[in-house]
Order: C-alpha cells, then structure tokens, then sequence
C-alpha cells in the first residue's frame, strides 16, 4: 500500500485516480479537507475497497506515525501543502505551518517508522515529494530554462515555504539515509482544479459572464502540463528514481498569461458562442501580484534521459481535454464555487 498526502486536492485526486486505474495496489488517503479538499473528485472510488481515506493534519505526527504503523506502507507520496501564491501572500502562516512544520512532522514520522522496519523493506521504502517549479524564482526572457542544479530563489512566500520542505527533505536524506526523492514540477492544468486557479477561473468566469482578471501585463511566462502527466512523472519516479536525488518535471511548453487566456476564449467562442461578441471582451486587466515572477521554465532533460519520461499531452491536446471536462462537470464545478472560497475569489480579484 502506498500512502498519499493531500490526495483529495488537485494532483492529489488525480494521482489516485489514476494510480488505482493502471494498479491493485491499495492507497491510504490522508488529508486534512482544506477549502482545496474535495472528496467529491473521488465519488468514483466510494465502493472501491482500494481507496481508504483518513481525514488528518500532517502536523499531527503522532497520528501519521500511528497509521504507518497500522497500515505498514511501502511509499509516502507526500502531496498535501497549502498551494495557492496569492493566498500566501495575504496569509503566509498557514503555509508555513503546514508546508514548513507538516512537512517536517511528516518526514519525522516517515523517520520513525522506516527505521524500524526490517532491513528488506527499509531498502525498498520511499518517501516521494512532490514540489515545485516556483523554488527556483524567476528567469529573464534569455535565461536558460531551470535545471535540478539551478539554485533556489523563491520570491513568494509559498514558494519559500515549498523551497523549506525541499531542503528538509533532502536533509532527512543525507542526515539519516531516509530514502527520499523530490519532484519539481510546472504548472499543472486539468480536472478537478479549483477555479482559484487561472485556467479553471478563466473556463468559469467566462460561461458566467463575470470579467476575466487579468495580472498586470499578462505577460508572465509558465511552462504547463497536463496533470495526468505530472502523475505518471511521479509514478516513474517512484518506481525508479534515484535516492536523494530531485528531478524537475515540465512540457517545455512555456506561455504568457494572456495566451492561454486568449486560448480559452477562442475554444470558447468555438465550442459556446456566445450571443454576440467573444469572450475576449471579458478580459480585465487588475492590478498586479507583489513578487509576481516573471518567467518560469523547466529542463526536464534528467527524467526524460534517466527515467525515460515524456508528457504524453501537448498543450493543445491538453486544453482541449481540459475546457470539454468543465464544460461536461459543470455540476462540479457549482458544488466548488457554493463553497467558501468563491467568496474568496471575488473579494480578492474583484474588491481590492
Ligand atoms: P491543492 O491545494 O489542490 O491540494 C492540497 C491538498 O492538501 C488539499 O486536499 C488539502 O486539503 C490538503 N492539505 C492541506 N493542508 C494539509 C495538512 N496540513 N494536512 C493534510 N492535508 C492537507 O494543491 P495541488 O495543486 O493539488 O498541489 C499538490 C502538491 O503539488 C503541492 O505540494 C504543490 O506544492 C505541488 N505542486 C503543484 C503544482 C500545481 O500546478 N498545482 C505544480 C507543482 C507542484
């Protein structure tokens, strides 16, 4: 059995969903149900003796350890974080409660448990992190694109809090042989993301009218990829990855803002014409975030050579899969915005 942080959020959903579709091996849920948590991404699983879930903070170390204990897993794969740049700005302590400090309970209950185990299942264990791009800070227009040696630069406090769990991770590595691995991943975009985010905000907004806001000049520079080939990245890495090593993982798909704003809307425009006009009239330029980087871009060379990755999603294929889902899971989608945090969304986009 493998044991997941943060499974009922955006990649964490996805990555069960798709871990229990290509295996039998069993997965233990663990999750705290933030406003970013949702069981409904789940619904398909409710019978599935495969999937059990524990609600939980990953701060609560004795708990963790308890059901390690209990449930004798092979492999952490450590996904739960507060996840959202802007929130951490207007809040940061929360993130660095549960990025910072929960990362650090974690990894002392992974701690606890491995070294207990016989010696044929501490080699075999592994504690899997899943981060981000956003460590490395920002590039110039000319800056080559961000390698697994690039050093870390965050500027926003989610990605310092991120850049924290990082190099406690890699410590537990080198202090106390916990056989680690990190992922350092781009923008991921798909279903059951929270319309907080700017591609499912954007599909949102859009069918309702409201404006699409829009960060300064729009011209931030992100590299995407399609979650599901985040998971397969992270399944890959589990599977093979070397110990204490990092691996970034990216579509070498890198676009402004206002493109794939401008994208939607044409598949918008397409797909649901509106009755006059397009959606690019809801475009809506708003002020811009404090720290906003300007470009980021991945060299996922290491996992392509070493462990013979490759997305198997272009951004077209992708966004055309992402627009149809929410488009078909509208319901999903209401259920989402009924929650707290649409209040949030419009207060922080719109009222400031
Ligand atoms: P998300 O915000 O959608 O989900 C986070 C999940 O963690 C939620 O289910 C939430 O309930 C849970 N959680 C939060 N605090 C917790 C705690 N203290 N204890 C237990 N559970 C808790 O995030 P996401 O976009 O799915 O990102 C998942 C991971 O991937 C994060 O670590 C993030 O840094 C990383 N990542 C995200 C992206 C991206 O584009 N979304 C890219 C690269 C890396």
């Amino acid at each position: 059995m493998i044991f997941v942080t943060g499974g009922a959020g955006f990649i964490g959903s996805n990555f069960v969903l798709d871990w229990l579709a290509q295996s039998d091996e069993p997965v233990l849920n663990y999750d705290k149900l933030t406003y970013a948590g949702n069981l409904n991404n789940l619904a398909s699983l409710k019978n599935d003796g495969r999937h059990s879930f524990v609600r939980g903070d990953i701060c609560d170390q004795a708990q963790v350890l308890a059901l390690f204990q209990q449930h004798k897993p092979r492999a952490v794969v450590h996904f739960a974080a507060e996840s959202h740049v802007d929130r951490s700005i207007l809040g940061p302590g929360e993130f660095i409660n549960t990025n910072i400090n929960g990362t650090f309970s974690l990894l002392e209950a992974a701690r606890a448990y491995w070294s207990g185990l016989p010696d044929d299942e501490k080699a075999a264990f592994r504690f899997l992190h899943v981060s981000t791009d956003e460590v490395y800070g920002t590039l110039g227009p000319d800056d080559a694109p961000f390698s697994e040696t690039t050093a870390f630069a965050p500027n926003s406090p989610y990605s310092a809090s991120k850049a924290a769990s990082d190099h406690l991770v890699r410590s537990y590595f080198h202090t106390y042989g916990l056989p680690v691995v990190t992922t350092n991943c781009s923008n991921n975009y798909g279903p059951y993301h929270f319309p907080e985010k700017l591609i499912p905000l954007i599909i949102a907004n859009a069918q309702a009218g409201k404006p699409l806001p829009i960060y300064g000049d729009g011209q931030q520079v992100r590299d995407w990829l399609y979650v599901s080939d985040h998971c397969a990245a992270i399944r890959r890495v589990l599977e093979a990855g070397r110990l204490g090593e990092t691996y970034n993982v990216g579509g070498w798909n890198e676009m402004a803002n206002l493109d794939v704003v401008h994208t939607l809307c044409d598949m918008l425009d397409q797909l649901k014409p509106k009755a006059a006009g397009s959606y690019r009239d809801q475009i809506t330029f708003v002020k811009d975030r404090p720290g906003h980087d300007r470009r980021y871009a991945i060299d996922a060379r290491k996992l392509e050579r070493e462990l013979g990755w490759k997305p198997a999603e272009t951004f077209q294929t992708g966004i055309a899969k992402t627009v149809q889902w929410y488009l078909d899971n509208q319901a999903w989608v209401a259920d989402v915005q009924s929650g707290s945090y649409a209040k949030w969304v419009e207060t922080n986009y719109f009222n400031r």
